[in-house]
């Protein structure tokens, strides 16, 4: 077959297998748009899981009718002057419409707030008809039916229409996050509707408008970011540690407004959380990125969900750096949602309260509290092994009260009078005054307003967790000598950016130096990892390395030793404690940052307030 050229319809078809994979890409890219024309106002319908028809409407500035016909042909666009590298709109490609309109049939009906009319064009399968009047209201209509019409190769591949119509809702959902003083509704004989009213484009406002999206438990769980550094700013919410879930669909990033899918952003939430969290549990996050435009690339994939930044480092830094920081200001505070479930085991007609007994009532708490987003409760892994030099420092676990912890009778609740006049003055405290040790692990305490009860066991693994890991951070590592240098063979490049970050390797305790061209030589390697397999070590390294321009790969191992010594250091569940002892242990947790979840990301304590109890008992 000779070369020829391919007509119009052919390219917008083939750009349309890139951009329009499924419904929800035409409900993206038309939400889009009528974002980009400032709307204030977007209404969404869809039928037969948006195959049938996607309607989006919306108050923006219109296109002017003798602009239709260029809107839907190809390469044509009002966002791009000539620098593609100051890109400020969502859209800047000029092929949505036409690829939309190339496999399906399009309509859009606009009207300008110049324009005295509205006028509508459409476009079937690349056929485009000739512009007419209309009557709209100022704004755009763009309607499509029939979606893969033209291509049912693509239809085949659709995932029925529950699974379209949800992958819809995500979209939407995504996208007005970022956009919260833009109201929102999705309506259509696909779903119930979505109705996301508009709040304000204030810190507040954004909360409100994410509450609206991942429900209204999240601001009481979350914790806000604002940092900044070398001109990139990153603001938006996390959540506390004890509030993850088990996959990570829940973390949404932006990037000038954009919702991105980032490898890189991903992987720094998971290296910020990595100390608080297990492998298999996941912050949710709200994390907005603003930087210059020119420092960004947004046209990586014709989705632009990509993107690639010009200083992967610096955003990696600032996200790690900032979140780690929320989170260590954060500490001392409990997940409501656990308390929440505990309020809901205990309200009148829960299991525990039909048939009291302890057995019952701890079972109806503890299904509430895995409700509630906790699993995996594994106490297996916990043996009393006696720590040495636990801590250094100040906000460490001194040797001291840790061998207080070892001598002391029971103290009852009644055991407390005499000590009333020095717990006054702890009712002030965030943890208060520790009345009663019961069930062998748990410390009842009272503030002012509130009953708090802290696990014992997990409180004092996460304070000697924290204690070991200043320890380790803030002098050099100890290394072990090999006896025979480890030769690791690697392309060139990975080689010699080893190279480059040897001196950080050092410090973590990893000597590594060239060895020829594509290979290196490991000398010593961090005692604390014991027996480890160097190869495979140093290739991670390398990998991330060339990811991320970081070696959190070894800090994060050496990270999760410590929480594993911490866990084997810590008080059993079972040691009884004296009053003091109880008390120095509250105070340490105040002192301490990120004690207010153990290191698997649960609670380390639960209060609950007055106001609460009193409404148990019917007294509100
Ligand atoms: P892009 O968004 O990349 O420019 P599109 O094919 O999505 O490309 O849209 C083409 C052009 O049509 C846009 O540049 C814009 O001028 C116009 N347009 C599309 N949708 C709207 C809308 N809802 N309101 C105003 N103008 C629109
Ligand atoms: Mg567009």
């Amino acid at each position: 077959m000779p070369i020829r050229q391919l007509s119009e319809t052919m390219i917008n078809q083939i750009a349309a297998g890139e951009v329009i994979e499924r419904p929800a890409s035409v409900v993206k890219e038309l939400v889009e748009n009528a974002l980009d024309a400032g709307a204030s106002r977007v209404e969404i319908v869809t039928a037969g899981g948006g195959l049938n028809l996607i309607r989006v409407t919306d108050d923006g500035f219109g296109i002017p009718e003798q602009e239709l016909a260029l809107a839907i042909a190809r390469h044509c666009t009002s966002k791009l002057a000539d620098n593609i590298h100051d890109i400020r709109s969502l859209g800047f490609r000029g092929e949505a419409l036409p690829s939309i309109g190339s496999v399906a049939r399009l309509s859009i009906r606009s009207r300008t707030a110049a324009g005295d009319s509205a006028a509508e064009i459409g476009i079937e399968g690349g056929r485009m008809s000739a512009v007419k009047p209309a009557a709209a209201n100022r704004g755009t209509t763009v309607e499509v039916r029939d979606l893969f019409f033209a291509t049912p190769a693509r239809l085949k591949f659709m995932k029925g229409e529950r699974a379209e119509s949800s992958a819809t809702s995500n979209v939407v959902k995504r996208i007005a996050i970022a956009f919260p003083a833009v109201r929102f509704t999705l309506a259509g004989s696909d779903r119930s509707t979505l109705e996301l009213p508009a709040t304000t484009d204030s810190p507040e406002g954004r909360l409100a408008r994410v509450a609206q999206v991942m429900g209204a438990d999240f601001p009481a769980n979350a914790i806000a970011i604002d940092a900044g550094r070398e001109g990139v700013r990153l603001a938006g919410h996390i959540s506390i540690p004890s509030f993850s879930r088990a996959n990570a669909l829940q973390q949404y990033a932006y990037v000038n407004g954009r919702p991105v899918r980032d490898k890189l952003i991903a992987g720094a939430i998971r290296g910020a959380f990595a100390d608080v969290l297990p492998r298999d549990r996941h912050a949710v996050t709200v994390l907005f990125l603003t930087l210059d435009p020119g420092t960004v690339d947004v046209n990586v994939h014709p989705a632009k969900a990509d993107v690639r930044f010009r200083d992967p480092g610096l955003v990696r830094g600032l996200i790690v750096g900032a979140i780690r920081e929320a989170l260590a200001n954060a500490s001392i505070r409990a997940a409501t949602t656990g308390a929440a479930g505990m309020m809901a085991a205990f309200r009148p007609g829960a299991a525990s309260y039909a048939h009291p007994g302890p057995a019952n009532g701890h079972r109806s708490y503890d299904a509430a509290y895995r409700a509630s987003g906790f699993t995996g409760f594994d106490r297996s892994a916990q043996r009393p092994l006696d720590m040495e030099g636990g801590g250094s420092g100040s906000g460490g676990f001194r040797e001291n009260d840790q061998a207080a912890f070892d001598a002391g009778p029971l103290v009852s609740a009644d055991a407390r009078a005499g000590q009333d006049k020095a717990a006054e003055t702890l009712l002030g405290t965030v943890l208060g005054a520790a009345r009663a040790q019961v069930h062998e692990n748990y410390i009842v305490a009272q503030t002012r307003d509130s009953l708090v009860i802290v696990d014992q066991h997990a409180a004092h693994e996460r304070l000697v967790y924290e204690a070991l890991k200043n320890a380790l951070h803030s002098r050099a590592v100890p290394s072990q000598m090999l006896l025979l240098p480890e030769i690791v063979d690697l392309p060139e490049e990975d080689a010699e950016r080893l190279a480059m970050h040897s001196e950080t390797l050092a410090r973590f305790g990893l000597g590594i130096e060239r060895f020829g061209p594509g290979a290196v030589a490991v000398r010593e390697t961090p005692s604390m990892l014991g027996e480890t397999n160097v190869q495979q070590l140093v290739r991670d390294l390398a990998d991330e390395i060339a990811d991320n321009d970081t070696v959190e790969t070894l800090k994060g191992r050496l990270d999760r030793i410590a929480a594993t010594m911490a866990c084997h250091g810590s008080v059993r569940s079972g040691r009884l404690l004296k009053a003091e002892e109880m008390n120095a242990l509250l105070r340490q947790m105040e002192a301490t940052p990120g004690s207010g979840t153990c290191n698997h990301g649960r609670p380390t304590y639960i209060e609950l307030k007055l106001a609460d109890i009193e409404r148990l008992f019917g007294r509100r």
